[in-house]
């Protein structure tokens, strides 16, 4: 195909792309995004620091790096977290070689992040492209019944996260696409064709 091009045509998909995916508690973030990566072999996800107890499924390294306050304040005083954040108490945040090292290896990085950490990352200047998706349930009502099924917080952690949802909801407009997880294989497929769209951006060099 590449013979067919006149001179100084690239597209976005020959370089790494940041695919952002944020949406309240419950929206199906860690579950479309594991979908996604089984399938898509250029993708890569950045695995974020937090001070947060890990969940009985959840393993060290592959879902988060769980860290003491020291451990947390190290990355913070040296500068290795891109962004960072307190989410319901505890620390989230972005290792810088999660992403940047990835990226200029030509891999695209899916980051899981709450709506200020996906502001931050647009705002970051990497240099590479940074496409924000908003997950949503198809409903007020099947968000509270997936959180509440998940079975991972207690009465009063579900009720504030149900609190920070509302919130997380009002920062729609500062995203790129909202993709509605009614049914968890169309919105992989949803999201999958968004990454597709977005490779096949034509630049213009020169
Ligand atoms: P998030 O990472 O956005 O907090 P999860 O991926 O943990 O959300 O999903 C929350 C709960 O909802 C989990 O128990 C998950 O299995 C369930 N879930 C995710 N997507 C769907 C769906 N399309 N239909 C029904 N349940 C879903
Ligand atoms: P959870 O405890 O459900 O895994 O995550 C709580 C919230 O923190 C979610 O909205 C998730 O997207 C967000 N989050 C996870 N990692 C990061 C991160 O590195 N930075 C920011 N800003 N938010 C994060």
């Amino acid at each position: 195909m590449r013979d067919l091009l006149p001179a100084g045509v690239k597209l976005q998909g020959d370089g790494g792309i940041a695919f952002v995916i944020a949406g309240p508690s419950g929206a199906g973030k860690s579950s479309v995004i594991s979908a996604l990566l089984s399938r898509d072999p250029k993708l890569a996800f950045s695995v974020s620091a937090t001070t947060r107890p890990p969940r009985p499924d959840e393993v060290h390294g592959r879902d988060y790096y769980f860290l003491s306050e020291e451990e947390f304040d190290r990355l913070v005083a040296t500068g290795a977290l891109l962004e960072w954040t307190v989410y319901q108490g505890h620390r989230y945040g972005t290792p810088r070689s999660e992403v940047v090292d990835r990226l200029a290896r030509g891999l695209d990085v899916v980051l899981n992040v709450e709506v200020h950490g996906a502001r931050a990352i647009r705002n970051a200047g990497l240099g590479f492209p940074v496409v924000l998706i908003f997950l949503v349930p198809p409903s007020w009502e099947e968000l509270v019944r997936r959180v509440r099924g998940r079975g991972t917080e207690d009465e009063e952690a579900l009720a504030e996260r149900l609190r920070i949802a509302r919130e997380e909801l009002q920062h729609i407009p500062e995203f790129d696409y909202l993709v509605v997880n009614d049914e968890l294989g169309k919105a992989v497929a949803r999201v999958e064709a968004i990454i597709q769209a977005e490779r096949m951006r034509i630049l213009r060099c020169g």
